[in-house]
């Protein structure tokens, strides 16, 4: 099958078992486990050497049911189309349980951009844009930036879409820079989400916040902005780290000075005033709340029974694997499931693109009081559903993704 990968059947196994816990409708359980479209490019790209590269990019559209498609676009050596295609259906799910009028998308290009210069990533970002044009629009498919993708990637895509129109279309593009369009918000908004969804957890578990130790894996987009929130709510973030390695202060780290170090080095790797560790050593550690927040795959069956936090929110797109998550709950530590804990970026990235179509922007505070509304209602209702079944989370988090889909379907019927 053309979209196989680990992430694919992993994917698909969860919808597998949510559709039976359902009853869902055979056939719209067929339709849901294939995208509905995807296109896969090569990207022609002249390198500063003079030489021609060719990338492969990949855009794929799971499902349209409940509007245009939305979800990221990532660069990294991995990407390839069944990962994009499982991440697509995770947007499925992430944004109907959101209650946004999106179905899920997702791109990428297999390309390692920390070793191409501004220059060639321009170059490649502009192509790759016009090779999936057909495909994206305001109304129709709307990328955002992810793994390896940033505010200047969209500033770039948004750039090329505008130039074929002859006018400036800010809402194809979400994340942009906020001189074009940009939302307030939406830099810190997963991050904020994130943050958002530990304060639910933390009132039903009963715990404070304050005082707690946290581990946080990657100090990318996610990462930085959950480590800074976390700290300034008076946890102990014991550890960070990223591709590089890890620190571990078991007193806490003083967040604002390790944010200025990876400013100077470009690594949180070799911050004074704490140990090293690897990115293994920090999954494990003894702390509360434990956020991976990089690549996916990092909770298997291999660490699942030494993983010592109490709570675990996923910050990356598909860190626990079905056998971790299994464990995981015989243990009894929660996980708040990637398509609810992460939700912040594409939440806040509705908002940004409402804003562009109307040309009429809101203050970050109404930005954040806004996200924090919609992540703190899908909480609650994915937790109430999760008490009344006696289900996981992430079961009860794609219970109500999986249902409102199958809803908006089964309503709208089969063409033709
Ligand atoms: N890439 C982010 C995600 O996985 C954001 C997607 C978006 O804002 O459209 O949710």
């Amino acid at each position: 099958m053309e979209f196989d990968s680990d992430l694919y059947r992993t994917a698909v196994r969860q919808l597998d078992a949510v559709a039976l816990g359902l009853k869902l409708d055979p056939d719209i359980h067929e339709r849901l486990r294939v995208p509905r479209r995807a296109l896969v490019v090569s990207i022609p790209t002249l390198m500063d050497d003079g030489s021609t590269r060719v990338f492969i990019g990949y855009r794929v559209h799971h499902n349209t049911t409940l509007g245009p498609t939305k979800g990221g676009l990532r660069y990294h050596p991995d990407v390839n189309l069944g990962e994009v295609t499982a991440l697509a259906m995770l947007m499925s799910w992430k944004c109907a349980l959101m209650g946004l009028p999106y179905g899920g998308a997702k791109g990428g290009v297999r390309c390692n951009p920390s070793a191409m210069s501004p220059r060639e990533l321009e170059r490649m970002t502009r192509r790759f844009t016009t090779e999936i044009i057909l495909m994206i629009g305001p109304d129709l498919d709307i990328p955002a930036p992810d793994l390896g993708t940033d505010e200047q990637t969209m500033a770039w895509i948004m750039d090329t879409y505008s130039m074929t129109q002859g006018k400036s279309v800010p809402g194809v593009v979400t994340g942009k820079p906020l001189i074009v369009g940009g939302s307030a918000g939406r830099r810190d908004a997963t991050g904020r989400g994130i943050v958002y969804a530990l304060y639910q957890a933390a009132r039903h578990l009963r715990f404070d916040l304050k005082g707690t130790r946290a581990a946080i894996q990657g100090f990318g987009n996610v990462g930085s902005v959950v480590a800074r929130l976390l700290w300034r709510e008076g946890c102990q973030v014991v550890a960070v780290s990223d591709a590089k390695g890890g620190v571990h202060n078991g007193k806490g780290l003083d967040i604002r000075e390790l944010a200025g170090h990876v400013r100077e080095t470009g690594s949180v790797a070799g911050f004074r005033d704490a140990e090293p560790l690897t990115n293994p050593e920090l999954l494990e550690l003894d702390c509360d709340l434990l956020i991976p927040a990089a690549v996916g795959g990092q909770l298997t069956e291999a660490n699942a029974d030494r993983i010592k936090a109490r709570v675990v929110a996923e910050g990356a797109n598909g860190p626990t694997t079905p056998e971790a998550d299994a464990i995981l709950a015989d243990r009894k530590i929660a996980v708040i499931p990637d398509i609810l804990a992460n939700a912040g970026g594409v939440v806040v990235s509705y908002f940004e693109w409402v804003q562009g179509l109307q040309f009429y922007f809101w203050r970050e505070s109404e930005i954040n009081t806004r996200l924090q509304e919609v992540i703190t209602r899908a909480f609650n209702q994915v937790w109430g559903l999760a008490q009344r079944d006696g289900t996981t989370l992430r079961t009860a988090a794609l219970m109500l993704g999986v249902s409102r889909i199958a809803e908006g379907k089964r309503v709208r019927g089969l063409y033709p």
